[in-house]
């Protein structure tokens, strides 16, 4: 058991007045898997609730080696400069594999972690993608009452990732390089049409015809697909997170999506859509972590699992079988 653990009280009085050692332990609590650590946490998400949802939320993707990280340093440095301040969460479903890439190495965003106005966290390293879904969530929750005004959630471009960001952010920026073919940037048509900008980042050197072509190419794509619901044209924009070109651009784009979207009533609309899909997640999320915690399911899974994988029982009769089990208690009509 950890014995300094803080109160609910500590808490809330350290993340609202924006101090990070608290906020960072927060954050600690909420990606807790401990049931106590769960409830505490979940007492100070609803007490800072109030103080939430000042903030532009960006989503970041792009396949590993894209330059996400340069990117969000130098990004993050001209929205910081500006007088933002910037939490920079990061997801990495494949962490249990890749034992968490995406932050491991110390050196990711050096200049931008020493920054005073700007905060940064790593993915919960091997969480399963549902419960970092939560977890990021909340975690946003927490900077926003901590007084960041400012949130990047960066995730690696593998697929289903990007969808649950997307469903946690106001804008989604796909990054791209010229030159790669879409399959080598594991792109998919759909990552495409749920981004509101790409950005071709790398666009220096010897590369910036290529990129200026690949965006000539990008946008003609993008004009087949019919206009967003909410009247946003995804821009396409080359940038260079080294030579900064583009990034002010880019700074300049998000904000204008901003000011339209709250002007044609978009920006509130999405947010309370993502408060029901959040709701909807968590039920998802409570009832699967309750039954793979219940004794009697553990105790049938251990004998049943082995003959679920050598096709000895049927995957969705034990699944209905343990889940009855389960809800024994609960009339089922
Ligand atoms: P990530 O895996 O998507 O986070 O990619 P990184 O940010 O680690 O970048 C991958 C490599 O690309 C690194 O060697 C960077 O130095 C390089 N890189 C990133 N951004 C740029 C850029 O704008 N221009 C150039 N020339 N190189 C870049």
């Amino acid at each position: 058991k950890r014995k300094n653990r803080l109160s609910v009280e500590e808490y809330v009085e350290g993340i609202l007045a924006g101090n990070r050692v608290v906020l960072s332990r927060a954050i600690t609590l909420v990606e807790s898997s401990l049931a106590s650590d769960q409830h505490l946490a979940e007492e100070v998400v609803n007490r800072i609730m109030p103080h939430t949802g000042n903030s532009l939320r960006i989503g970041i993707t792009g396949v590993p080696g894209v330059g996400k990280s340069t990117f969000i340093e130098s990004f993050g440095k001209l929205v910081v400069d500006q007088g933002n301040k910037l939490a920079v969460l990061a997801i990495d479903p494949s962490s249990q594999k890749t034992k968490g890439s995406i932050l491991g190495d110390k050196t990711r965003m050096e200049e931008l972690s020493h920054n005073s106005n700007a905060f940064i966290r790593p993915t919960p390293a091997g969480a399963a993608l549902g419960g970092v879904s939560a977890k990021t969530r909340e975690s946003m929750l927490l900077c926003e009452a901590a007084g960041f005004n400012v949130i990047f959630i960066e995730t690696v471009g593998v697929g289903q990732s990007e969808i649950m960001v997307k469903g946690m952010v106001d804008f989604f920026l796909l990054l791209m390089l010229s030159g790669a073919g879409d399959e080598l940037q594991g792109i998919k048509k759909g990552i495409i049409e749920i981004a509101d900008a790409i950005a071709i980042t790398k666009a220096d050197g010897d590369n910036i015809e290529a990129s200026k072509k690949a965006k000539r190419e990008y946008n003609n794509a993008l004009h087949l697909f019919p206009l967003n619901d909410n009247g946003w044209r995804p821009q396409v924009k080359i940038c260079s997170a080294v030579s900064k070109d583009g990034l002010a651009d880019i700074w300049t784009m998000v904000q204008e999506y901003k000011t339209a979207m709250q002007a044609n009533g978009f920006f509130e609309e999405n947010r309370s859509n993502q408060r029901v899909s959040w709701f909807d997640e968590h039920v998802r999320y409570l009832l699967e972590s309750r039954f793979f915690q219940q004794k009697e399911v553990k105790a049938g899974l251990i004998d049943m699992l082995p003959k679920i994988k050598n096709g000895e029982m049927s995957s969705i009769s034990v699944a209905r079988y343990l889940v009855d089990y389960f809800l024994k208690d609960i009339p089922n009509d």
